[in-house]
């Protein structure tokens, strides 16, 4: 049989070919952190995450119950100053998970759909991660950009 080497594609081809939406590499790992969220528990905000070094995957996560404990769709949110301490969130669940894989994360970058809390905020920096793009603005961070220089953050960048 014969193979054929093209250099351009059949109009065919290029009539069904995806290529001219590809998506950019920050716009893929956005939409994942998006379908992440949707596995969310918690009815208050569903929040998901994607941690990447290297154009690879490490670690994912979503806000939910420890693991066997009940949901908050089911059995109701814990409500502690009108948040939510049911669950993880889904950005320390991801560090988690790695850490439970013995993955490191010194370095990488998180996609998140929401906007880190500042607790998460907190273990995503100390965890290594160096880079956060984020989608939707979360209450007010008025000292996060002194914050970013300070801790040598590469990137704080909201992603629409
Ligand atoms: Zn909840
Ligand atoms: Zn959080």
């Amino acid at each position: 049989m014969e193979i054929k080497f093209t250099t351009t594609p059949s109009p065919e081809d290029t009539k069904k070919s995806t290529i001219p939406t590809r998506q950019s590499w920050d716009d893929y790992f956005m939409n994942m952190a998006v379908q992440a969220a949707t596995r969310s528990t918690c009815p208050r905000k569903q929040v998901g995450c994607v941690i990447v070094r290297d154009k690879a995957i490490i670690a994912t996560g979503y806000n939910g119950s420890l693991p066997g404990e009940a949901h908050c769709y089911t059995h109701g949110c814990f409500l502690q100053d009108s948040h939510c301490i049911r669950t993880v969130h889904a950005e320390t669940n991801a560090i988690n998970q790695a850490a439970k894989n013995g993955a490191s994360l010194n370095g990488a970058t998180i996609y998140c759909n929401v906007e880190p809390c500042w607790n998460c905020y907190k273990n995503i920096l100390s965890a290594g991660i160096t880079s956060i793009f984020f989608k939707d603005s979360y209450g007010s961070k008025p000292y996060i950009h002194q914050e970013c220089v300070l801790r040598n953050l590469t990137k704080y960048e909201r992603i629409e």
